[in-house]
């Protein structure tokens, strides 16, 4: 049976291709209604930290859609989102106190930012209008996360609806001229923030979006020790709010609960999402401290970010569960030493033909595809180079997370593993095993 447009009334995300149909999940595996099986080495979408199937928290959801699947936020609380709270509330980096529950990392963000910009109306600053972010970079998919983005190809059609974001180069050592080894480089300590704030004039600023570590758009780039409270200083001094993107890098991903954790720096708002909820439904969540809020509290009285489904009791159990799971079975510490383990078993991938860099940290892993080792020059995107290692991977039956136009905006390929925190080091060297062969399976009819 085929699954493709139009031969299904499903409108496809790819409405050129075949769609496999999964009917189960268990641990690291997916498997289809043929009995195939995948290894799902990107956790879906960074996603599936927890693995497919776990009992307990399908109970747990079920339980809370059997007494109250939904009340709205307007009116009522509810057991899910009062204790997702102050399960998280004991997880938060330094003064990240109160939590926005949305359904989606977008939609989230886009709270973030508005939240950042109600914050300076109301304490007196509206001049405080601009966003600034890291290129290359994603924050999501509505307009406002569009434009914070640095993905100049999911804006083609949609320029006149979006707002101009004065951009900082990413910390991206592989692709930075000084390939990381200038501790004075101003991309790869943070400085170069400065400067752009400089440039707009900082009374001018809202705020300065960026994912702590690199998630797509960079391929896991890990950034120098001392970059966030590079990042931390120039913001107090320049009364910038920082918010921490973290729908993809936190929740464990990197090994520690925020991947910001590491480095010593608490930003003023934070968004989770993806892994915070596992996938058992979605979930995504806004921190902030009571110094931004409080602001609201006694001005407006509100956030103002209505949505239907926000603190909703059957997307807040899952978090709970999910959060729960987490801590009970110590998975993120498991992140933290399966993410060595997966590092460790990856380095001989350098020396296969256009590996040109693997990095990451937790089970976050980035291996960046090139024509040249010595050069690193990028393959041209006529080649679609990531398109045909991703045909190749699912031949053999292995999942992982492609992106493109990283080099210079529009040639650039990587590919992102991001299994769930259940891994064992048997599944990782299968990981290992079939990525060697699908590089070595790539065909020129995948392009
Ligand atoms: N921010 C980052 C860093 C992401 O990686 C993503 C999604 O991949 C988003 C925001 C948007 O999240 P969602 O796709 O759940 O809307």
């Amino acid at each position: 049976m085929s699954h493709r447009y139009p031969e299904s009334h499903v409108l496809y995300r790819s409405l050129a291709r075949d769609y496999p149909l999964i009917v189960r999940g268990q641990g690291c595996w997916l498997y289809d209604e043929t009995g195939r099986e995948y290894l799902d080495a990107c956790g879906g979408a960074y996603v599936a930290c927890l693995g497919h199937g776990v009992p307990e928290v399908v109970d747990a959801v079920a339980d809370q859609v059997r007494r109250v699947a939904f009340v709205s936020g307007m009116s009522f609380t509810n057991q899910p989102a009062e204790a997702l709270a102050d399960e998280l509330a004991a997880l938060a980096l330094g003064d990240l106190s109160q939590f926005y529950f949305l359904s989606s990392g977008s939609d989230a963000v886009e709270a973030a930012l508005k939240l950042a910009r109600q914050y300076w109306v109301e304490r007196g600053k509206p001049d405080k209008d601009t966003l600034v972010a890291l290129t290359p970079g994603y924050h999501g998919n509505t307009m406002l996360t569009l434009s914070t983005g640095a993905r100049e190809h999911y804006k083609k059609y949609f320029r006149p609806w979006l707002i101009e974001v004065p951009r900082v180069p990413a910390p991206y050592a592989y692709r930075c001229p000084c390939r990381g080894g200038d501790p004075a480089c101003p991309r790869c300590s943070g400085r170069a923030l400065e400067e752009t704030l400089a440039r707009i004039g900082p009374d001018k600023v809202a705020a300065f979006i960026a994912e702590p570590v690199g998630g797509s758009s960079t391929g896991a780039a890990v950034p120098r020790d001392d970059y966030w409270r590079t990042i931390r200083e120039i913001c107090d001094r320049n009364e910038v709010l920082w918010i921490a993107d973290e729908v993809l890098v936190g929740a464990g991903r990197t090994g520690t609960w925020s991947a910001l954790e590491p480095y010593g720096a608490v930003p003023d708002l934070q968004v989770m999402g993806k892994g915070v909820s596992g996938g058992y439904a979605p979930l995504a969540v806004v921190a902030a401290p009571r110094r931004l809020t409080d602001v609201l509290a006694h001005g407006s009285g509100a956030l103002l970010h209505a949505q239907t489904f926000s603190h909703s009791p059957a997307m807040c159990a899952a978090g709970l569960a999910a959060v729960r799971h987490l801590r009970t079975h110590g998975l993120v510490a498991r992140a933290a030493a399966m993410g060595r383990v997966l590092h460790e078993r990856l380095e001989p991938l350098r020396r296969l033909p256009h590996v040109g860099d693997v990095r990451g940290r937790g089970l976050l892993a980035g291996i960046e595809f090139v024509a040249d080792q010595e050069s690193r020059a990028p393959f041209p995107r006529s080649e679609r180079f990531t398109e045909r290692f991703l045909a190749a991977a699912e031949r053999q039956g292995l999942m992982v997370w492609p992106n493109t136009g990283h080099a210079d905006g529009v040639n650039g390929d990587l590919v992102v593993l991001a299994p769930p925190y259940v891994i064992t080091k048997a599944e990782i060297d299968e990981i290992v095993v079939r990525f060697e062969r699908a590089l070595g399976d790539m065909r020129p009819r995948d392009r």
